[in-house]
């Protein structure tokens, strides 16, 4: 039973994946060239060369050995999978392991991620990982909490107080060493996995970015304690979360199967408003064209 894909464009910012508590998660921004997630390593991973892995749930990582092993084959080059540090031993073992039983160990990029460590991309381009509210497993006493990863444009601008000198004013500045530009970072997409509301949503390049990934994972009124237990985040809990939020756009993702798009969609207008619809959305409402459910058919499962 393969997971419906659904694209979501923004201005400039195109998100192709799935998403569906506990079956497969992953979203990809092919022209970022990254992914957030790898999911089950549906072709739509295999394209782009940077994988950010949020947490070690299967939903989230089971397709890690598939992705390397099928970037070999259509001849890509090995990718990078960037993963919370805790498990990159694991994840280690896992690749020699399907080596013993594949016979074959793909080339393989594995970085170890910490909370607040740029990732760099490209010149104009930065991952900054976040620790979110999900732990997902305790190893001796440790506690391994997930990840969230905002992507960040970076530009250099030229300074105020410059902009009226020529061009070769300012190359003979720069000659003496001059500083005539400034940073300036634009968060695109912050994406916060599996989590729990929390602190990290507060940080200015998650609750500025232009789209903001947020999961809610339940939605019926009786399942607030499972939200909590698992750390994850109830609709009810929107409440709380939204006017802490900049966002252009907040997109909900990781919804069980088990609710029925058009019940979530109704359910999230009565919680918040109809005002706030636009600027709302479930991922996986934005089903690719081309792949209408059939008459009978749930509508957000194939
Ligand atoms: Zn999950
Ligand atoms: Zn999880």
């Amino acid at each position: 039973m393969a997971a419906p894909l659904a694209e979501f464009v923004h201005g400039n910012i195109r998100l192709l994946g799935s998403s569906l508590a506990g079956e497969e998660t992953y979203i990809v921004a092919p022209e970022l060239n990254l992914a957030f997630d790898i999911g089950r390593a549906q072709r739509e991973t295999l394209g782009v060369d940077h994988i950010l892995l949020s947490h070690g749930h299967m939903d989230h990582a089971a397709g890690i050995a598939y992705y390397f092993s099928q970037r070999m084959f259509i001849d890509n080059q090995p990718g990078h999978l960037y993963a919370p540090a805790p498990l990159v031993g694991a994840i280690q073992r896992l690749l020699r392991i399907w080596a013993d039983i594949d016979g074959h160990e793909p080339p393989a990029n594995i970085h170890s991620v910490e909370p607040g460590v740029d990732i760099p991309l490209r010149r104009d381009l930065i991952v900054r990982p976040f620790e979110v509210n999900h732990p997902c497993r305790r190893r001796e006493r440790e506690l391994i909490r997930a990840l969230g990863y905002t992507a960040i444009e970076v530009r250099h601008k030229l300074i105020e107080e410059y902009h009226n000198l020529t061009g070769p004013q300012l190359v003979e500045l720069k000659k003496q060493g001059v500083q005539i530009t400034r940073r300036v970072e634009i968060p695109l997409v912050a994406y916060c996995g599996d989590t729990a509301a929390g602190s990290f949503l507060d940080l200015d390049h998650v609750r500025n970015s232009k789209i903001l990934l947020l999961e809610c994972t339940f939605v019926e009124s009786d399942h607030r304690a499972r939200a909590r237990a698992g750390h994850h985040i109830h609709i009810q809990d929107l409440h709380e979360i939204i006017p802490r939020l900049n966002n252009e756009k907040i997109v909900l993702i990781h919804l069980s199967r088990r609710t029925a798009l058009s019940a979530a969609r109704k359910l999230l207008e009565r919680e918040l408003g109809s005002d706030l619809s636009e600027r709302i959305t479930f991922f996986m409402e934005h089903r690719r064209r081309g792949r209408r459910p059939r008459p009978g058919e749930p509508d957000n499962g194939e």
